[in-house]
Order: structure tokens, then sequence, then C-alpha cells
């Protein structure tokens, strides 16, 4: 039962708002903190108003009017004591608002003046009426996050009953608060929740005061204490040892057209020594694009297989998937081994009959989309999980995996290399291991950068290839916006090539096409059947055509760099000179222009992924940011990253010399710690 029911005044219906703000219990309002504060404090005269400045003024409205042009407004003069004018302008208002700032009205208005068209104005400013020489706040008002139907004030009161009855006890030790130079836990909540009246806006708006970072640190602390708890639990629990047998892995080897690098063979010999551990492997095999990892992945999966287990192995798109159950069937197949494949397109009958061999056990490998993790898939003996391209997933899919039951052991696969603030955070919890060199025999991608002005002589450069029995790529323009304009260009570049190249066999992919489709066009494509393949961004990951020896890539500029480094990756992979060209519209923005110097400069994806990061920063990678949930809450792991390295450290030694001091910590933190790592 919730602690909400013993308080009186809390309804059920206010419960479920609650719960919806994530607050299930009393003391969870402590950790509910403002969003931002606004200075209620003093009055400013309406000629010191400053643009862009928040600010409190006070007066008589004079004169109220809807006006009905450009657009329907509700527009009030405001005067203050000494006679200065200021706008409110109200672009959706109720009649009850009408009522209540009629002339004569004397209020107090908040909100961020701008110029406007009658001189200083304020758009939407919160009003209410009041007696004249009412009192000031005398302290910086807190804005919380909040949800439908529950007002600023009513929230402030829980937090008041909170910050009276909670739970506001000490969990670390003064001496290591003193080390780190952080607030006592008490004193921070009441600062953040109640500022006092000399309390800067500044330092609380932009979270660089200590009582900010005081409870950064506390939740970083709580991720890193659970990561570790994680990682330890996982340790005790069991999986199956499976034990380099060297039967069926040692056939591949043999069977292979090529010899593993040394950094291949490093890596296998890590991930195999991890699968014979009577615990879940929980590894990160990265290597830049075209360096090898699936037959790395086909081992692994032989290793579970021939101590008879299941292995599955995942891929973000159905065109990787299709690839990799190819690869599979092209490598295994031989070894007399039974291959299920899993994907949206196929018909139910052949997936019941695929799900039949997979519940039975009669195919030891399953390749597919995510499908394979979310439907309802039974394995016979699941031994080993394999997710490819696993950055495309983001740290949801990653930490909602983990939750699914029984742990497999995990190899998880990626180009990109992770930044490191999120290596010590959503990521501590993984080894990593490395493939730091491209398999020999690869000619390196010659990058070009050429003006859309000269596209002619690039059109001219594909005929050239296609004529000499090679093929190409020709990728066109990214648009964000708009997913339909977007197909609509694709279909546009397809239609103008096919206008200007008639000789050339062309085909089109795009993301909006349906998976079977797409597999026979890439099919022709891998025949040759296609010379040229015009494509949306969906061939950025592991497509893999050896005899595409030229990528041409339209408004370049618009692209990410890892992007761009990833479709630059589908070709240079056979013996043929292959040369990458970058079409780029002027002017160029400085932006852009950094971005394909780089790209033209390197060729190694993680210098790349480096000046990647450096441009964008860590909170764009892996979805975080895009996925709107943020799973830190009060952290920010870019500002806060020495507070990150401080948790750490701490969590290290309150588990070695204060376990009792974690245990508390964690409790108390628990509920949002849960978030991060749903064990
Ligand atoms: P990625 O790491 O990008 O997933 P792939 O596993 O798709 O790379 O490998 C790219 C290509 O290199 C494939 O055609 C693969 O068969 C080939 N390959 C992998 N390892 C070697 C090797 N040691 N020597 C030669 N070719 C290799
Ligand atoms: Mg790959």
């Amino acid at each position: 039962m919730s602690g909400f029911a013993a308080i009186k005044g809390v309804s059920k219906a206010l419960q479920d708002k609650l719960a919806k703000l994530g607050i299930a219990e009393p003391d969870d309002l402590l950790l509910h903190l403002p969003l931002r504060y606004v200075d209620e404090t003093r009055i400013t005269p309406i000629r010191d108003l400053r643009t862009g400045e928040a600010a409190q003024v006070e007066g008589e409205i004079i004169h109220a009017e809807t006006q009905y042009r450009p657009r329907k407004a509700l527009i009030c003069q405001l005067q203050d004591a000494s006679g200065d004018l200021l706008h409110l302008r109200f672009l959706h208002f109720y009649p009850s608002q009408v009522a209540a700032l009629k002339p004569g009205t004397h209020i107090r208005a908040y909100g961020e003046p701008r110029p406007g068209f009658f001189g200083m104005e304020i758009v939407h400013p919160q009003c209410r009426p009041v007696r004249d020489n009412a009192p000031l706040n005398e302290a910086l008002t807190p804005v919380y996050p909040t949800t439908a139907g529950l007002t600023q004030p009513n929230l402030r009161k829980l937090v008041d009953s909170a910050l009276q009855h909670g739970d506001m006890r000490e969990t670390l030790p003064p001496e290591m608060l003193e080390q780190l130079q952080l607030p006592g836990f008490a004193e921070s909540l009441l600062f953040l929740h109640r500022p006092p009246p000399d309390a800067s806006l500044e330092s609380l708006q932009t979270h660089a005061h200590a009582a900010w970072r005081r409870l950064a640190f506390d939740e970083l602390l709580a991720q890193q204490l659970s990561m570790r708890r994680h990682h330890a639990r996982r340790r005790s629990q069991g999986a199956p040892a499976l034990a380099d047998k060297k039967t069926l892995t040692h056939v591949l080897l043999e069977r292979l057209p090529f010899r593993l690098t040394a950094a291949q063979q490093k890596t296998w010999r890590e991930i195999s020594r991890d699968m014979s551990q009577p615990y879940p492997m929980q590894r990160l095999l990265q290597g830049d694009v075209g360096s090898g990892k699936t037959i790395v992945a086909a081992l692994a999966a032989l290793q579970a297989i021939e101590n008879g287990w299941q292995a599955a192995i995942m891929a973000p798109t159905e065109i990787l998937a299709e690839q990799h159950y190819k690869k599979m069937t092209d490598w295994l197949a031989p070894l007399g081994l039974n291959i299920a494949w899993l994907s949206g397109a196929q018909s139910k009958s052949v997936r019941n009959a695929m799900l039949e061999q997979v519940a039975s056990g009669e195919a030891p490998l399953v390749v597919g989309t995510h499908a394979l993790f979310q439907e309802q898939v039974q394995f016979a003996k699941l031994g080993l999980a394999v997710i490819d391209e696993q950055h495309r997933f983001g740290v949801h899919q990653r930490l909602a995996l983990r939750r699914k039951g029984e742990q497999p052991h995990q190899l998880m696969m990626s180009a990109t290399p992770i930044p490191r603030t999120l290596a010590m955070s959503y990521y501590a919890d993984l080894d990593v291991s490395v493939i730091d060199e491209l398999p020999p025999g690869r000619t390196p991608v010659t990058t070009k950068i050429v003006s859309e002005e000269r596209r002619e002589e690039v059109l001219a450069r594909v005929r050239d290839a296609c004529s000499r029995g090679r093929q190409a790529y020709w990728v066109c323009p990214l648009i964000e916006e708009s997913e339909a304009l977007q197909l609509k260009t694709a279909l546009e570049t397809c239609e103008q090539l096919t206008a200007a190249l008639p000789d050339l066999r062309i085909g089109l992919v795009h993301g909006r096409m349906k998976p079977a489709e797409k597999q026979m066009v890439m099919q022709a494509f891998s025949a040759n059947e296609v010379q040229l393949l015009v494509a949306t961004t969906v061939i950025e990951v592991g497509v893999d055509v050896p005899n595409a020896s030229l990528m041409v890539i339209e408004h370049a500029e618009r692209m990410g760099l890892s992007q761009l480094h990833q479709l630059r990756g589908r070709v240079g992979r056979g013996s043929a000179q292959s040369v990458c060209i970058l079409l780029y519209a002027s002017p160029l923005s400085q932006a852009a222009r950094e971005r394909l110097k780089i790209i033209y400069e390197n060729t190694d994806g993680f210098e790349i992924a480096r000046a990647d990061l450096n441009l964008r920063g860590p909170g764009e990678f892996l979805g975080i940011r895009q996925s709107g949930v943020p799973l830190l809450k009060i952290a920010d792991l870019e500002r806060d990253a020495d507070l990150l390295e401080a948790a750490r450290n701490t969590a290290a030694i309150l588990l070695r010399d204060h376990p009792q001091v974690a245990e508390a910590h964690l409790k108390r933190w628990m509920r949002r710690a849960e978030e991060y790592v749903k064990v």
C-alpha cells in the first residue's frame, strides 16, 4: 500500500496524478525537484525591464481589448506607479481571464519582457490580482514538473509536508562530504525546494549551485552502486559454462577462405573465455566498419552450439538481419547446422514453422530483427544472444533486454566507440573487446569532395564504373524533417538517375518499402543484377557487397560524421580501388565544412567518432536524447562529468568499507536506480 494512503487529504485521484510524476511514496516528493524558479521577491519598475530577463511588475490595468488581427489576442495595458506602460499579450485566453483583467484591476504580472509593436510587452505573463502593498514573496518560487490537474500550489503544499515529515537523514559519512566539498542532504533539499531570500537565481537555474551538485552526485552514486550490484549479481547468477571444445569452431576456421586477423583472434579468445565461465558474459565487441565482427559472432555461436546450447543473432534492420542470415547459412550450413530466420516480413505459416524449430531446439541458431526478443519466441536452450550494431538499439533497449528473465551470455557488437562518460555510467557493467585492425588486402577508399555543380562528371564516373563490371551506390539526400519528403526525394532521385543513365540497371531501396521488397532489391544488387543502387540511408548499416566500389552521397553536408563513415564503409570491401564522392551544395556552413574535412582526412572510425563527440557531445550518443526519457533525472553526464568520476570512486569505497552506507543510499534512490538498471 502506498504511504500516501495514511495521509489525510491525499485522495486516490491525487495519488494517481502523483504516480504519473513517478511519485509513489511521500518521500519521493523530496526528490521531485523544481524545474525552474521564478523571482517574485521584488517588483521591477516597468522602465527598468530588460529584454529576455524575467521579472515581476505591479500596476493597474488601464485598458483591455480583444484584437482579431493579425490573430486573436487579448491585449492589456498595465500602468505602474511611475506612470510607465507595459503591454500584456495573451494569444490563448478564457472568458474568465478577460473578466479578471478588466480595467481598474490591480495585478502583479510575471514573465519575460520583449520589444513589441507598442514598446515593451510580455506574452502570456502569469498574473494575479493583489491588494495595494500586498507583501512580496520572501524567496524564489519553485516551479515543479507537474501533470494535468495538479497545480503548483498543491504540489508545493505536498512538498512542504514532505520537507517536514520526510526522511532527510544523511547517508554519506561527513568526512566524505568534506572531501568532495558537497553540502549535506537535508540542507541541499531545503535549499532547492525553498531557496532562501538571498539565493541567486542564476546558480539555481544553471544547476551550478552546490546543492544541485550534491543531488546530482547522489543520483550518480546510486547509479554506480546499482551498476556494481548488478555486475555482482550477474556473477552470482548461473549461466551455462560453455567450454571451448573446438569441435565446430575449428571446422569453421579451417574452412574459411581467410585467416583471422590478430585482433580478431585476441577478441575471440576473450569472448571464448567469458563464455566458458559459469556466469553470464556481458561483453561489447567494438570494431570499425568492415573490421570483421561477424565472423567472431559466428565463432561465439558455434561455441554455444558445440556445447548443446542455442545461439541467437539480432540485428537492428531487416536488411542487416537478412545479410547475417545469408552469411551464417554460408558458413554454418555446411557444418550440418539448421539456421532459423525470424522477420516481420515472413508469412505466418513460415514464421510458425521457424518458431517451432526454435522452441524444439531443432534450429541451434536463429537470426532475426528485434522481433526475436520482443515477441513470444521460446527457445529450447538459449545459451548466447548476440546483438549487432547495438548502439542502434539505444540504452533503453539494452536495459530492457537485460530485464528478460534468465540471462544467456550476451555479446554486443558496435562500430561506434562508447564515449567515456557513458562507458562510466550506463555501460559501467560491460566488458569491452576491441578489434583495432582491418583485414588485410583492403584497398583504402579514396574520398572526394565535389560540388553539386559538377554532377555531370559524377554521373559519367558512375557510368564508367558500371560499364567495367563494377557496382555503385547513390545515397539520396537526407531530409530529417519529413519522412514523406524523404521518400519523394528518393523517388525523384531514382527517376533522374534512370533518365541520365539509361544503360544501367538501377534499383531503389528506401525506408518505407516492405521488408520483402527491400530484400528483393538487395538480393538483385548482391547478384549484380542491379548495377546502381539508389538508396536512402537505410543502407547505412552492415550491407556487404564487395563488388561495389563507388559510392556517391548527395548533400553530404547534411549528414552526421558517423553516418558518413558508416556509409563510406559500404565500399572498399573488395580488391578494387574504391571511391566515395561526397556531393555538397554551396554555400557550406562552417560546421558542415568542418565535418566534411574530418571525414576527408580520416579513415579510422574511432578517430571520426571522437571528433563527432567533440562536435555533438555525448548526450546525442546512443539515442539518449531522442528517447525523451532521460534516465538520469538530475545529473547531466556532460555538465557533471567530474561528479561522475567522484561517484565511481565513492561507490568503490563505500562497497568496500561501508556496505551499510551503500545500502542506505541505494534504498533512498532505489525507485530511480531501478530505472537505470532493472535487474
Ligand atoms: P563489420 O565488423 O563491419 O561487421 P564484417 O563482419 O561484415 O564487418 O566483415 C566485413 C568483410 O570482411 C566481410 O566480407 C568478411 O567476410 C570479411 N572478413 C572478415 N574477417 C576477415 C579476415 N580476417 N580476412 C579477410 N576478410 C575478412
Ligand atoms: Mg557488421
